[in-house]
């Protein structure tokens, strides 16, 4: 038996979908603040879609739904979804919500959720997903998470153990989750050529079992690779669809072999950056556990594209601007980011990757600048760097300490002054690595340098 307030919260939940539709605004979390608010155990008592697969991890869950959600629907799945972003109890209730008849039941047969790894507690007790895919765990945003191991527990504790979890075979960290749950893994081997890095932080150097060092054969980046260790039987799991090569076809796809068993699977993916091929390989992954057959993937794999807003570029009057989202307190993303940019020649950088803006609730910290590769930008390609916004002094400060000749960087409290400090001599790259928060100073700029660029001599063009 249900309670009164649960069916209260279900029509005050209805009416507020139906009065922002009136007002022709998007229903994000809101309606799920509503529900929450009259009925806090509201997702316990609202039906859930029959086959739920769920996303978690630190970085690409939102790119991995996205794809399972395109290719579940070109194959004839109708799916309740939280692509509209939000990710906590609030957007999984809201997602519920729209997705259900006035008296709390599903329409839906089916259900992709990106889950937030952070609120796992207040959403696996009352939604259990068939499948689970954890993408890694690395650390990020540390006022909120804490540590990775953290997290781990976090997830640990609170993923059901009916569950069939889809892991990262070349994260020791997400792997080991749940020991006793129904699992298969996946991974990528060291491709030919592939330039394997080696960052500043690597989130498990021990042994979870023995604390004995551990020994890596391959490392991609951060802790993502695969190891054992030095004493006892600890090691990386084997994948069960394991990426044996992968070749760039030039036209932002890439042909993927995948070992499976004794089988060999070929597929052409809309992708070829690491992060993505492995966010592209968890989707198989989970979708071949959920029963679609190779060939409807390969089909489905033709029609999707993987959203770039993350990343765009300008081409004008020979120059190249590029643009790229990472989300600060991050440094797995933002090192990424730094990784593109180290082996661009003749190359400009703009930083707006200031923590001011995320002050609201709590103080800033910018330990994570700290575990940031700046290093990478110790090179003859990187010309100017220029940071802006409050928090310039300290990452002149952290520039500095990674070994960046003072004359090169320039610094401006002012986002909008960024342009001004930018000089295209030389110059035929620019990036501006931007923080989620700053995307209206990205677009000013854009259009600043765009037209800078416009206006620049051609000859000056290395
Ligand atoms: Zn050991």
């Amino acid at each position: 038996m249900k309670p009164i307030r649960f069916y209260f919260a279900l029509v005050c939940g209805k009416l507020t979908i139906a009065v922002l539709k009136l007002f022709r605004k998007r229903a994000t979390n809101f309606p799920g603040s509503v529900v929450l608010t009259l009925c806090p155990k509201f997702l316990k008592y609202i039906e859930k879609p029959g086959k739920i697969i769920a996303v978690t991890g630190t970085n690409g869950k939102t790119t991995v739904s996205n794809m399972l959600l395109d290719i579940l629907e070109d194959n004839g799945y109708d799916c309740t979804n939280n692509n509209f972003g939000g990710n906590v109890d609030t957007g999984i209730c809201a997602a519920l919500l729209k997705d259900s008849t006035v008296t709390g039941k599903a329409k839906k047969k089916y259900c992709v959720l990106e889950i937030d790894e952070r609120s796992a507690a207040k959403i696996y007790p009352y939604l259990e997903p068939d499948i689970l895919i954890v993408t890694n765990l690395t650390r990020d945003s540390y006022k909120r998470n804490a540590h990775v191991e953290y997290i781990f527990s976090i997830l640990d504790n609170n993923i059901p153990d009916k569950t069939h979890l889809i892991l990262n075979a070349d994260d020791l960290i997400s792997s080991s989750l749940k020991k006793n749950n129904k699992r298969t893994t996946f991974g990528m081997q060291p491709f030919e050529g592939e330039e394997l890095v080696d960052n500043i932080v690597r989130d498990i150097n021990a042994c979870p079992v023995c604390s004995a060092p551990l020994e890596y054969s391959f490392l991609r980046y951060n802790h993502i690779g695969r190891a054992k260790c030095s004493v006892c039987d600890f090691c990386s799991p084997v994948p069960d669809f394991d990426v044996t090569s992968r070749t760039l076809t030039g036209d932002g796809h890439a042909d993927m072999t995948i070992a499976h068993g004794k089988t060999i699977e070929k597929y052409n993916v809309p992708c070829e950056n690491t992060i993505n091929l492995y966010n592209a390989v968890a989707v198989i992954t989970a979708l071949r556990v959920f029963g679609l057959e190779q060939q409807q993937l390969e089909k489905s794999f033709k029609r999707i594209q993987v959203v770039r807003s993350r990343y765009d570029i300008t081409e004008e009057n020979g120059r190249v601007l590029r643009c790229i989202m990472a989300k600060g307190q991050n440094p797995v993303a933002c090192s990424h980011s730094l990784k593109i940019a180290k082996d661009t020649p003749d190359c400009a950088i703009i930083l707006l990757w200031d923590d001011f803006y995320d002050r609201k609730e709590t103080s800033e910290n910018t330990a994570w600048y700290y575990d940031v590769d700046f290093e990478f930008l110790v090179n003859d390609n990187i010309r100017q760097i220029i940071v802006a916004g409050k928090r310039s002094p300290d990452l002149l400060l952290r520039l500095l300490i990674a070994g960046i000749p003072e004359e090169k960087i320039k610094t401006t409290e002012q986002e909008a002054d960024a342009a001004a400090l930018l000089s295209l001599e030389s110059i035929k790259n620019i990036y501006i690595f931007f923080d989620m928060y700053e995307d209206q100073y990205k677009e000013m700029l854009k259009v600043k340098i765009k037209e800078m660029m416009k206006n620049a001599d051609r000859s000056a063009i290395p």
